[in-house]
């Protein structure tokens, strides 16, 4: 498989770029009548073959492992490399968009390239489990502006301290979007799950056991892909 831009399809051909020619011809060792798969990430795949250096389309192709509902998933970004796993592993279990949250506890200021290797890792992590659509990664903002900007009706913030419900008992009525938050390292301040639950975050529990900020993500994420899929 490769991910082209719209742009290099043109008139049921695609014109591929030098690196998808060393790719396909180097690396996958394709010959001229071979097939493969190009996909645009964005939920359009076609059977295509290798006609020379470029590429024609043979046909469309109906693709169907996204997730019956669209989950945002707010992450306070953990130190380090943390991020990388986060953004592989809520790749593969279907997240739609991501978005790194600077927080009151970590006010990492990740460089722009950052965003462009956590692009690239989604992009890879996308074409890996069969996934036709690549997840978007959203500029960081802080927690605080990120709650604002998001009116959908089913909203949860993780909170590991509290006599808060388990996610498990709130996921029974999710219809078509859902957006959940995990915190950093250090966990959210007072005002941060404040300010969530204003603009109408439910705070919700893991279990009793505090996980880690890049293991939290991905338990929320299974729970709500168990809880639609099934
Ligand atoms: N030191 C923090 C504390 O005591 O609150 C723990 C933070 S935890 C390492 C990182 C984040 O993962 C938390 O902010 C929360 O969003 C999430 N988290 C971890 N364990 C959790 C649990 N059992 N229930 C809900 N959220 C949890």
């Amino acid at each position: 498989r490769i991910a082209i831009a719209p742009s290099q399809l043109q008139e049921g051909q695609i014109l591929l770029t030098k690196e998808q020619q060393h790719y396909l011809g180097r690396v996958l060792r394709l010959r001229e009548g071979d097939r493969f798969i190009a996909m645009d990430g964005k939920g359009k795949w076609w059977l295509s073959q290798l006609t020379g250096e470029q590429a024609r389309v043979l046909e469309a192709l109906l693709v169907e492992t996204e997730l019956p509902v669209s989950i945002t998933l707010m992450v306070a970004l953990p130190k380090g490399n943390g991020f990388d796993e986060v953004v592989r592993c809520s790749t593969e279990l279907g997240v739609t968009c991501i978005a790194p949250v600077l927080s009151d506890r970590t006010l990492l200021h990740p460089s722009p390239q950052k965003l462009e290797r956590w692009r690239r890792i989604a992009a890879e992590a996308a074409e890996q489990s069969e996934r036709s659509f690549v997840p978007t990664i959203l500029e960081p903002v802080t927690f605080n502006t990120a709650v604002t900007a998001n009116q959908t009706s089913h909203r949860y913030v993780c909170e590991a301290r509290g006599e808060y419900p388990h996610l498990n008992k709130v996921l029974n009525s999710i219809s078509d979007e859902i957006v959940i938050a995990t915190g950093p390292e250090g966990g959210w301040t007072t005002q941060e799950i404040e300010n969530a639950i204003a603009f109408g975050f439910q705070p919700v529990s893991l279990g009793r056991r505090i996980l880690r900020a890049v293991t939290a993500p991905v338990v929320a994420l299974s729970l709500i892909t168990a809880a639609c899929e099934v």
